[in-house]
């Protein structure tokens, strides 16, 4: 077990259905601490920066319209295996195979509307996590 940070976002359609702290209670439950959080607005170019990874994807156009749509709450979240345990707590991609208790199995409304990020390997935390943080907004 190893003590790591990993980059959490609550996407703008969970904000839009006012259930950021039902989500967290359930990263919390999971025993990921938030050791940083703000809410911003991201511009297209942001969203395409951040999901340039997928840009090849034919969902890539609507994910970044749809993840520039409105706020999400972005977090840092630390804990023993924080990359894996935050992804095990979000459940699959799309809720309807998301295991029972999951977030996106209790929250998300189809794959494409699936309430959370979480970043999937200690290379992509390293970089999603300075996208939305300096260190000094980050508290142990
Ligand atoms: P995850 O968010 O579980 O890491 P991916 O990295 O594969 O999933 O995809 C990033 C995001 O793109 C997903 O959370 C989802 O919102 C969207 N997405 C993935 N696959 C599809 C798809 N087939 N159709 C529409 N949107 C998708
Ligand atoms: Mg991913």
């Amino acid at each position: 077990m190893k003590r790591e940070r990993t980059l959490s976002m609550i996407k703008p359609d969970a904000v839009q259905k006012n259930i950021i702290g039902r989500v967290i209670v359930k990263l919390e439950e999971a025993g990921l601490k938030v050791v940083a959080a703000k809410m911003v607005r991201l511009s297209k170019k942001e969203g395409q920066q951040f999901y340039a990874i997928h840009k090849e994807r034919p969902f890539y156009n609507d994910l970044v319209d749809f993840i520039s749509s409105g706020p999400l709450m972005a977090l840092i979240l630390e804990g023993e295996d924080a990359i894996a345990k935050n992804r095990e707590v979000m459940g699959a991609t799309n809720p309807k195979e998301a295991a029972a208790g999951t977030i996106r199995a209790e929250f998300g409304d189809s794959i494409d509307k699936n309430v959370v990020h979480g970043s999937d390997a200690p290379e992509t935390a390293a970089i999603e996590i300075p996208f939305f943080f300096n260190e000094d907004e980050i508290f142990e």
